[in-house]
């Protein structure tokens, strides 16, 4: 059977495995995705998501070869090379053991926080009907998105750094652009049928997943609009001056946020794609950020397999709210996870907390401090360090210099590799090439 750390002796009736139901072993390999967590591990499996190179780390030899399989329909995997033979191979318990290097019985457990199954909580996953986003809608977003990053220019830049609070790196790294005009698009260039798609005139931001654009927001200018001081003003050939954001017909929601290639053990959800930036801006050092597109946006299976390396996930609401979506979304967050906790933001929203010259590495540092609190993991205490240095001491109450308007990034190693992380990632962009956009 199964080779790995348990084994289940066959009798007519199996029940449970070392106390476990196998019902909730069951419902953890029903909802985890096998493919996504080894994904989340650090696989890069090929076209046919079948090999890979091993990605675990108690893997002894060179890792040149794509030695790491799943099969079965992705429900199995096996190490082919240099794992120990206790943990070579099995189903997707057995790999969050290897992976993460814990007993059964933990890894049953940890599962089973981001399935509900211990507390019979049902997740939130209930897709009626589901859109398949065409391929050719992403290949057209992306030459869109490589199109808009070379029209970013000064003008918008300064409006982020001024009203928003991002940098010109932070603003690249997140692949932000500029669309000078209001483009009516054939639908047949992304795959769709129907009327044009609209891509409004405005500030484009992008929601990548696994490097493939799935959505994209454009802040438009509105009447009155403060964007509207940086680039040209909302005129009426702009049209729909109620629409802050034009979304793309057509778009997916996905978790908006940087791929890097390793994670904090705290991520922080904000609000929306301006909150996550800021973060990302300020507190790169001490938590990652992302935001769920939408109100009614749900996790799916790949989400999930990637909340699963975190020690903590905070979702920054404004209680306040009016509207249920916002609640429910909460509550949706909640089944998923105990580890998933709902906090209130410091002002409106974040940039409204850094407009009025809010200290957001303080606010970050308590909640970091709080949820590392008695970590061992020696990369975890480390970021536990530089939260703690945030804290005030009780001598000196708000002393310290502000982070506003100064680049973070050169302060600390951590930094200066996450900066050369986003260049490489830059420069993998801007190398895809465009082609014509239609105009109306
Ligand atoms: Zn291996």
């Amino acid at each position: 059977m199964e080779g790995g750390y348990h084994t289940v002796k066959i009798t007519d009736k199996v029940d449970e495995v070392q106390g476990i139901p196998m019902t909730d072993l069951n419902k953890i390999r029903q909802q985890i995705s096998l493919t996504a967590l080894a994904e989340e591990a650090g696989a890069k499996f090929d076209a046919h998501h079948m090999r890979s190179r091993c990605p675990l780390p108690r893997h002894a030899g060179d890792r040149s070869s794509l030695s790491f399989v799943t099969y079965d329909n992705g429900q199995k995997w096996k190490c082919h090379s240099s794992c120990p033979s206790d943990a070579n191979g099995g189903d997707v318990i057995s790999f969050y053991m290897a992976w993460k290097e814990v007993d059964f019985k933990t890894a049953v457990q940890e599962l089973s926080e981001w399935t509900g199954s211990q507390d019979l909580q049902p997740i939130p996953i209930s897709v009626p009907k589901q859109f398949i986003q065409p391929q050719k809608w992403r290949e057209r977003a992306a030459e869109f998105i490589a199109y808009a990053e070379k029209n970013l220019n000064d003008a918008v830049i300064e409006y982020l750094r001024k009203e928003r609070g991002l940098s010109e790196v932070t603003a690249r790294a997140f692949h932000v652009g500029y669309n000078p005009q209001n483009i009516f698009d054939d639908p047949i260039h992304w795959g769709l049928e129907g009327r044009k798609i609209w891509l409004p005139r405005g500030i484009v931001i992008p929601g990548l997943w696994k490097d493939e654009p799935h959505y994209i927001k454009i802040r438009r200018p509105l009447k009155n609009d403060p964007l509207g001081q940086y680039i040209p003003k909302w005129d009426a050939k702009d049209g729909a001056s109620d629409i802050k954001f034009g979304g793309l017909r057509g778009g997916k929601s996905v978790l908006f946020r940087l791929e890097l290639l390793d994670h904090l053990p705290v991520l922080i959800l904000t609000e929306g794609e301006w909150d996550t930036m800021l973060l990302w801006e300020h507190c790169a050092d001490l938590c990652d950020a992302g935001t769920i597109g939408g109100a009614q946006s749900r996790f799916d299976l790949l989400d999930l397999a990637l909340l699963t390396g975190y020690q903590k996930i905070f979702v920054v609401h404004d209680d306040d709210k009016a509207g249920d979506k916002g609640r429910d979304y909460i509550a949706s967050m909640k089944a998923i996870s105990p580890r998933i906790e709902s906090i209130s933001p410091p002002s409106h929203d974040l940039t409204d907390f850094w407009r009025v010259g809010g200290d957001l590495r303080v606010w970050v540092a308590e909640y970091v401090t709080q949820a590392l609190q008695g970590t061992k993991h020696p990369r975890w205490m480390k970021v536990l360090t530089n939260a703690r240095q945030e804290l005030p001491e009780w001598d000196r109450p708000h002393a310290r210099e502000r982070s506003k308007n100064k680049l973070p990034y050169s302060n600390s190693p951590i930094l200066s590799i996450l900066a050369s992380l986003y260049l490489r990632m830059i420069t993998k962009w801007t190398n895809r090439t465009l082609k014509p956009l239609s105009k109306r």
